[in-house]
């Protein structure tokens, strides 16, 4: 006899997978389309979880709102065919309970949810004594703790697999992103939570098709475990994020065509010789930071001397004028003007810090 194994077991071994693959439909809208997407997913052969959205947040009412509860037994109709688990995202008591009783396999906590205690604490007590794995996206807002809250109400309720989803950030106004993906707060996360499944979400950081390929690359670069991404079988009619869709077909490609990294490799050579890269890596480091500390010291002669004479701190002109030359010289050296801003306004920050020391003291 032939053991079967249950969808449970097969659940586990596809959240152990890595690098591990969850793709689908933003929304399920119809039973054809559950159906032929999860058998298009299944033929790429690098699916290991399939996601699909059943009650959608917009941001705007009058937008489709999802499917609702009829769609979950199209998911279960698309496991039966595929034997690929399926995952939905919750964001009330009722939706876990209803998502529970279709025997959702993975659930996962959406970015307008992450963002209020209220509801993760709703979501999370109605997990209490249940066995299911939970993947928690960031919050749209650029608020690590609120991530970190959700992430320990999830984890007081007693749910044991829990995993993170980077989806980036919203900002005010057009940027290139739809989301910002802020890696630096991603990156954070993985630290405080090491060992923790943590994956990425190209489609809602980008909102777009023709930059998810690098955005996939570059989560890939920064050891990501896995990727979540949005699929159709006609992007372009989907009823929710129609442009950040690809084909299940397209999806293949894209994972074929990235460079899969290793984090480490047996190899003393190659651990000899970046431990020598290192070295010089700690070295300029310490140098930076001596210089940078003496640059303070400086300022505070200033602040001192424009206390005597009763001076601003902040002076415009010369602020921009240092800028200006920054963008010069950071030019000619390979930084970006993104760099060199951000480094001079934290550099700024700091100098004003110590002005202001000497000259209220
Ligand atoms: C989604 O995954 O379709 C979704 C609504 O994403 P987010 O919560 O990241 O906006
Ligand atoms: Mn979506």
């Amino acid at each position: 006899m032939v053991a079967t194994k249950t969808m449970k077991e097969v659940t586990q071994e596809a959240w152990a997978r890595r690098p591990l693959i969850i793709s689908g439909p933003c929304s399920a809208e119809t039973e054809e389309q559950v159906m032929k997407t999860a058998v298009q997913l299944q033929e790429t052969g690098k699916v290991d979880i399939m996601r699909a959205g059943i009650w959608k947040p917009r941001t705007r009412p009058g937008s489709f709102e999802g499917i609702g509860t009829k769609g979950l037994a199209w998911l279960q109709k698309a496991r039966e065919i595929t034997g690929i688990p399926v995952a939905v995202e919750v964001a009330t008591a009722k939706q876990v309970e209803d998502a529970l009783h279709f025997d959702v396999d993975v659930l996962w906590i959406g970015a307008r949810t992450t963002v209020n205690p209220f509801s993760v604490q709703d979501v999370a007590d109605a997990l209490r004594g249940v066995e299911v794995p939970v993947l928690i996206k960031n919050p749209i807002n650029p608020d690590l703790e609120l991530w970190i809250g959700a992430v320990e109400r999830v984890a007081k309720a007693g749910i044991k697999q829990i995993g993170l989803i980077h989806r980036g950030f919203s900002s005010y106004g057009n940027t290139e992103y739809r989301n910002a993906p802020m890696w630096h707060l991603a990156i954070e996360m993985k630290r405080r939570h090491p060992g923790m499944l943590f994956i990425n979400d190209p489609s809602h950081i980008c909102g777009r098709r023709d930059i998810l390929q690098d955005v996939a690359q570059t989560a890939i670069d920064l050891d990501f475990d896995g990727l979540i991404i949005e699929s159709h079988i006609d992007p372009d009619k989907a009823w929710s994020d129609a442009k950040q869709q690809i084909t299940p077909a397209r999806l293949g490609e894209m994972l074929s065509a990235i460079r899969w990294r290793r984090e480490d490799v047996a190899s003393d050579e190659y651990h000899a010789n970046l431990e020598k890269l290192r070295q010089q890596i700690n070295q300029l480091d310490d140098e930076l930071m001596q210089i940078i500390g003496e640059r303070m010291k400086i300022s505070e002669k200033i602040g001192q001397y424009k206390k005597e004479n009763n001076i601003t701190i902040l002076q415009t002109n010369r602020w921009n004028a240092i800028l200006e030359r920054a963008f010069k010289k950071g030019d000619k050296l390979g930084l970006s003007q993104e760099f060199i801003t951000k480094y001079f306004d934290a550099v700024h920050m700091e100098s004003i810090n110590h002005q202001n020391k000497v000259m209220n003291s």
